[in-house]
């Protein structure tokens, strides 16, 4: 059996500080559909609450809190089969606190998992310094307290940076390796799809961590015609572009999650500066591009040689990984 252990504070519900009366209980908006379609995994919730330890809250408090998020779940068919609770303070040195794998090993023996096929999902360094230890995958979500602490998570090592819970859920089922194609196949099989009478929509970009911004460029362009073709830069090429501490996410990562979406049809990484030569092979029908750049952009002269046209997506106000990420 392969689980996902999730944090608790945070990842599924909002942190709202040393949170414990199930009064100021809420779930993140995404997480019963992304739940949901977890539904293969048996769910476990690892959660630190050094507030039993400091006092500020009693053991029966956490875990009448703990019993409300999995009752709430439970309304929409979702089952934790169990939430294991450290209330110790740091410096009590105990076993159980994460990044700890103590609780990982109880579950693993009593419920029979494979960890190699299990995954962790959390907002702190810990969460991922636990799945390390215990040999499972993980995926930093930047809800909660992902934003403050993601140089110190980032150095964990986690797969994924994800958003939120709906981009890790994503992430995680992701498994069909077909449509990511090398950049020496990408233009025969875009030769091969227009043989078959589909038209073909190009984008290029970066695609660190994915925010509503992605996700409208990429509907508007599925849009433009049959097939999507979607080129991620490579990580060198992003480092050069953009400086030494990008991209968060590696090259295979940021396409994996690309691929995900159902209106992405194949993803391409690129290494060159800009796009034109991938364009000259692919000769896209539609070349789809962010309003930053305007109708007028390098590609344009390229696209238009061979009968095709740019097409431009506003971008969505005040949205963009820098904001993500807590810089200014
Ligand atoms: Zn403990």
């Amino acid at each position: 059996m392969k689980a996902i252990f999730f944090d608790r504070d945070g990842t599924l519900n909002k942190d709202k500080g040393y949170v414990h009366k199930v009064e100021d209980f809420e779930l993140y908006e995404d997480v019963i559909l992304s739940l949901q379609k977890l539904k293969d995994f048996a769910f476990f919730i690892i959660t630190n609450q050094s507030g039993v330890g400091r006092g500020h809250y009693s053991e029966q408090q956490m875990h009448a809190f703990n019993n409300h998020l999995v009752a709430e779940l439970k309304k929409h068919r979702i089952s934790v089969r169990k939430v294991y609770s450290c209330g110790h303070r740091p410096e009590e040195g105990c076993e159980c606190r994460k990044p700890s794998a103590y609780f990982v090993e109880q579950a693993r023996k009593e419920f029979g998992l494979s960890l190699d096929k299990s995954w962790v999902v959390g907002d702190h360094d810990v969460d991922i310094l636990m799945a390390k230890a215990a040999g499972m995958q993980s995926v930093l979500v930047l809800t909660g307290h992902g934003v403050r602490h993601l140089e110190a998570s980032r150095k964990a090592g986690p797969e994924y940076i994800a958003a939120n819970l709906a981009q890790a859920a994503a992430f995680i089922l992701f498994e069909n390796g077909k449509k990511l194609i090398s950049r020496n196949d990408i233009a025969q099989v875009s030769h091969l799809e227009r043989e078959s009478g589909k038209t073909i929509v190009t984008l290029n970009g970066t695609f660190d961590i994915l925010h509503q911004g992605h996700e409208k460029i990429i509907r508007e362009a599925k849009k433009q015609g049959d097939i999507l073709i979607v080129a991620v830069n490579s990580d060198s090429s992003v480092k050069g572009n953009k400086g030494p501490t990008r991209p968060l996410n590696g090259e295979v990562e940021r396409a994996r999650i690309l691929a995900a979406f159902p209106e992405v049809d194949y993803v391409t990484i690129f290494s060159e500066k800009t796009p034109i030569e991938l364009l000259e092979e692919i000769r896209p029908d539609v070349h789809v591009n962010g309003s930053e750049y305007g109708e007028e952009c390098i590609e344009a002269p390229t696209v238009r040689k061979y009968g095709g046209r740019i097409h431009i997506v506003g971008l969505l106000p005040g949205v963009s990984t820098s904001k993500l990420i807590g810089e200014k």
